[in-house]
């Protein structure tokens, strides 16, 4: 019985959607679809404005139209295969959400109410493979790329909560689950289509991209030449520390890492953003401090220090608050950009994979 169950839940985990979402395509991917089918190009724009302005719920809705039309999109495509399985509101406004996908697999995606704006962390790849020591979303290994479509549906779901609340999502950060360099082009189509002025219109300088550190792929991004903010997952001022960390040090060095950082700026003038988890006793203390800012000497950068959460399935433990002051006052002294980052969503689980990790382990009981 046991084994039937399994079978049955493994036929589900590799079913392909019956078929695609429209969210996955580009204004010009959707152009050249529509011009293929017949029917004509600025057809695409208005289906666009259905989608991410009016936010459709069906192609039905879509009124303005042919019912011709509408029946051709809604024979090729779907709207969205996300499902939202749970939506929970911390006391400070933070939302989680649990999305299910075609598939069976759930992923999450968080919405940071802040002063400036509301800004969403989404997922990128079901599980990941990068192994980072510190992280819950690594334990199950990476078990596939998301779609542009399911990245961007992400963003479309956060943003049809906010309607019920007259609110706009003004910032999106590619932080959530993944590595999203693991998985390029869907995240590419992916800011091309929120960026775009007929889609979401969330601007380059609203949006951040966060890496692990997969070298070629930095040069690749620095030669796309965008406005969109980078952000790399540093957590180490050396090599030894790093790897420990981070496995994928191993591969990719922390001084190769440091000549793709300065090619990136050099390419793009842009300044660049450092993620520094404080690890309790493993990267947190003064000569920490004064090694990283030897490090990130003459970069142009910023550092964000980021008390880290307790992961349970891990040793690592926080940061006292003084010493977390005095690793910021350290590199304040050396002349480094720092801020520390606020901490939210406490009370709902929204550190890395904690709350698909316990979702999965209710679905094993
Ligand atoms: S921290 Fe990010 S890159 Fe590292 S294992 Fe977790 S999800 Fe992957």
């Amino acid at each position: 019985m046991k084994q039937q169950e399994e079978q049955t839940a493994e036929k589900k985990k590799n079913k392909s959607p019956e078929k695609p979402s429209i969210y996955s395509l580009k204004l010009e991917e959707l152009k050249k679809w529509l011009t293929a089918n017949g029917e004509k190009s600025f057809r695409a724009e208005q289906v666009f404005d259905w989608l991410y302005v009016k936010r459709a719920a069906s192609f039905e809705e879509m009124s303005n139209l042919s019912k011709n039309l509408r029946d051709l999109l809604q024979e090729h495509f779907v709207l969205t295969t996300l499902k939202t399985l749970i939506q929970q509101t911390s006391a400070d406004g933070t939302m989680k959400f649990l999305f299910e996908l075609h598939d069976g697999y759930s992923i999450e995606t968080v919405l940071m109410r802040h002063e400036y704006g509301n800004s969403v962390c989404v997922t990128t790849q079901v599980g990941c493979r990068i192994g980072c020591t510190f992280c819950a979303s690594t334990l199950g290994g990476l078990k596939r790329n998301l779609e542009a479509g399911e990245i961007v549906a992400q963003v479309v779901k956060v943003q049809q909560a906010l309607d019920e609340l007259d609110e706009r999502v003004s910032s999106v950060v590619i932080m959530g689950i993944g590595e999203p360099f693991d998985n390029y082009d869907a995240m590419m189509s992916f800011l091309t289509i929120i960026n775009h002025d007929k889609g979401l219109n969330i601007g380059a300088r609203h949006i951040t991209v966060s890496t692990s550190g997969i070298i070629p792929k930095i040069y690749k991004f620095a030669d796309e030449k965008t406005q969109i903010n980078f952000a790399i997952s540093l957590h180490a001022p050396n090599n030894e520390i790093r790897s420990r960390l981070m496995p994928i040090n191993k591969a990719y060095k922390l001084t190769d890492l440091m000549e793709a950082v300065k090619y990136y700026i050099e390419k793009t003038g842009r300044r660049i953003s450092f993620e520094y988890g404080l690890f309790g006793g493993v990267n947190d203390g003064v000569e920490h401090a004064e090694e990283l800012a030897e490090l990130v000497k003459g970069v142009k950068c910023h550092i964000n220090l980021i008390p880290v959460n307790y992961v349970p399935e891990r040793d690592y433990v926080r940061t006292p608050k003084e010493k977390i002051f005095e690793f910021e006052k350290t590199l304040k002294k050396r002349g480094v950009n720092v801020t520390i980052r606020r901490e939210q969503g406490h009370d709902i689980d929204a550190a890395c994979g904690q709350l698909r990790a316990k979702e999965r382990k209710e679905e094993t009981r």
